[in-house]
Order: structure tokens, then C-alpha cells, then sequence
């Protein structure tokens, strides 16, 4: 997606060859008009997929993960990290590694918000090792919901996560690819990756 890669290279800060740093538009600071391009391009490119939910993991997936559920006309949920929801047997839950902040978390969803009627899109701000993805899949597995796909802002391609979940079947949409951090240089990688 050209509006994204461009304002990735704008402004985008390399903190090291494997993470970057987005504040200005997508982890603190929220661009509303991108994030609009960003749901309305989600939602086109799942929009035969008969999606009734999008689901996405708190917090910097919420603003995507709900310009593309006002686009689709559907709720969108966000996992929570930690558990404050009362009825601890209310919920489905499964362990996330956080690869930013090298820690496990809970992730829980309501079980009043998702069922075995629901087809779900997953959303996400990035993709590296595939772990956030794996989790949520797991709340939608123990749901007996059936998953569409998972649309992710960023992949970094060059980490493990989208090969992975691709050789599980799951259909991954990137709108920007990143191949390399080297050198504090950000390269894109602009084939279709299948
Ligand atoms: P994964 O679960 O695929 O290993 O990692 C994805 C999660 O880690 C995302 O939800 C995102 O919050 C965080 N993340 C991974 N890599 C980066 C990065 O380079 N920059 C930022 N800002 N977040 C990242």
C-alpha cells in the first residue's frame, strides 16, 4: 500500500535491524486517515469472506482492527493482556510472547463475544515471529469460530513469522513488507509474497 510505505519511510525510526519504530502514526500518536486507507483496504481485500467479527489484540491493533470492522459493518473485539474481567471462567485465554517486550502475556476474549457462528478476521499492527497471530487463533479455535485470514499493517519479512503462518494454511494480507533494517535503512519487499 503506497500511502503506508511512504509515510513508513517519512517517518519510521530504525531502532535496530529487527524493530522499527512507528509512535508518530500507528503505536501512540494515531494517524485517523491512514488508519481509514489502512480498515478500508483490509476490508476490500476480505470483503466476500462473510467476516462477522474482527479480532485483534490490545492496543496498538484497536485503531486498524476498527476502521476495517466500521468498513465490514461488524463488531470489532480486542483481547485483553491482562485478565480484568471478572468471571475468570468466562473467558477463553492463551499465552502470547510479546516480541517487544520479552514477556508472556494471558490473553483473554470474552466468551460472550465470540462463537462457533462467528468467521473471523484477525488484525494486527505488526508481524514478526508470528506469535500474536498464533495466540488469537487459539481464542478462536477454543470459540469453535472458523478464521478468515489475519491482516497485519507491518510484516517484517525477514523474521519468521509470516512463513509460518502461511505453511498453516492461515492467509496473511500485509500492506507493507519490510525485507531489511539494515544499515538504519528500511527496504521493502514488493512482490506478492504467496
Ligand atoms: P509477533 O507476535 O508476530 O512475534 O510480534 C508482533 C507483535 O509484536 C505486534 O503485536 C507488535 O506489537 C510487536 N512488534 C513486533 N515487531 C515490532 C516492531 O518492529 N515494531 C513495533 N512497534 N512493534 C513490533
Amino acid at each position: 500500500m503506497e500511502q503506508l510505505e511512504q509515510k513508513i519511510l517519512r517517518e519510521g525510526r530504525v531502532l535496530s535491524e529487527s524493530v522499527l519504530k512507528v509512535d508518530s502514526f500507528l503505536n501512540h500518536q494515531i494517524d485517523p486517515q491512514l488508519m481509514q486507507q489502512i480498515g478500508d483496504e483490509f476490508a476490500s481485500r476480505f470483503a466476500s469472506d462473510g467476516i462477522t467479527k474482527v479480532l485483534t489484540l490490545e492496543s496498538s491493533g484497536i485503531a486498524p482492527a476498527t476502521l476495517a470492522a466500521l468498513r465490514l459493518g461488524v463488531p470489532v473485539i480486542f483481547a485483553r493482556k491482562k485478565t480484568s474481567l471478572t468471571l475468570a471462567n468466562g473467558l477463553y485465554t492463551a499465552e502470547v510472547y510479546s516480541y517487544t517486550k520479552k514477556e508472556t502475556n494471558t490473553i483473554s476474549v470474552s466468551k460472550d463475544y465470540l462463537s462457533h457462528d462467528d468467521r473471523v478476521l484477525l488484525i494486527d499492527d505488526f508481524l514478526a515471529n508470528g506469535q500474536a497471530v498464533l495466540g488469537l487463533n487459539e481464542v478462536i479455535n477454543q470459540a469453535g469460530a472458523s478464521l478468515a485470514g489475519a491482516g497485519v499493517v507491518i510484516e517484517k519479512g525477514f523474521q519468521d513469522g509470516g512463513k509460518l503462518l502461511r505453511e498453516q494454511g492461515i492467509r496473511v494480507e500485509s500492506l507493507a513488507i519490510i525485507s531489511s533494517l539494515q544499515n538504519k535503512t528500511i527496504t521493502f519487499h514488493r512482490e506478492e509474497v504467496t
